[in-house]
């Protein structure tokens, strides 16, 4: 293939550009960010279901605190409207010692319950302060993520405008360097990600091979038109004026 040398100088910088979206899309591809968020979402999702269950032992516990209220409010009624009759001294002196011992049989009643209330009263306390953990600990891994995440964004958005700028670059290099340079460039890069690279002091810049003498004397009376391969990686060498042809 012959290519004058402008169009293939202009295919090193457009390696250097291939390059360097390769790079940008590594590096977008293996932000520390991504393997964060995924561990902060795991983290979020576990602490969601913590907050159901404390929240949900909370409400059970609450439901169990009434019953316990009211229960004590009924004996303490009771023994109100026992002690009012008891007062006003209605009733057969028979009648008043029967409530007299219903309202010490009550007294005991109430002791009890209210003992019972108090308990529950304390698990409530604690059930009530487990929720409000786990809440606690829930908001401030959804803070976390929110500001990981911004922190992703945030950068895969400076990648993107600066592949948008590489990408506008090698646009114009693609018209100077030609649609029949350019396939056999597309073709070869397609192996290992370099299609062409320079002839550097008598070296592929692909391979790193030094040219044996015999292939240097072919390249040194090649003319300069002649799109030269690199014979042991097959990839487009292009001469430089570091190239190491003049001696
Ligand atoms: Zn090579």
């Amino acid at each position: 293939m012959k290519a004058d040398p402008t169009r293939q100088n202009k295919l090193l910088e457009l390696q250097q550009l291939d390059t360097k979206l390769a790079q940008l899309d590594h590096r977008a591809k293996t932000l520390p960010e991504h393997a964060e968020v995924a561990s902060l979402a795991k983290q979020q999702d576990d602490l969601d279901a913590e907050v159901v269950k404390t929240e949900t032992a909370h409400g059970d516990v609450k439901r169990v605190l009434s019953k316990a209220e009211a229960d004590v409010a009924v004996v303490r009624e009771r023994a109100e409207r026992n002690r009012k009759r008891l007062d006003a001294g209605q009733g057969s002196a028979k009648d008043l010692q029967g409530m007299q011992h219903e309202l010490e049989s009550l007294a005991r009643r109430q002791g009890v319950l209210e003992d019972e209330e108090l308990e529950v009263m304390e698990q409530a306390e604690i059930a009530e302060a487990e929720a409000e953990s786990a809440v606690k600990d829930r908001d401030a891994v959804v803070t976390k993520l929110a500001e990981v995440v911004q922190r992703r964004d945030a950068t895969l958005q400076e990648i993107a405008a600066e592949r948008e700028q590489v990408l506008a670059g090698r646009e114009d290099l693609i018209i100077i360097v030609g649609s029949d340079l350019m396939a056999l460039y597309e073709r070869l890069r397609a192996h290992s990600g370099t299609g062409a690279a320079p002839l550097a002091r008598r070296c592929c810049g692909g391979c790193q091979i030094e040219i044996n003498p015999v292939e240097l004397s072919r390249i040194k009376a090649a003319d300069e038109d002649e799109v030269l391969r690199c014979e042991e990686c097959s990839r487009i060498l292009v001469r430089t004026p570091e190239s190491g042809l003049a001696s």
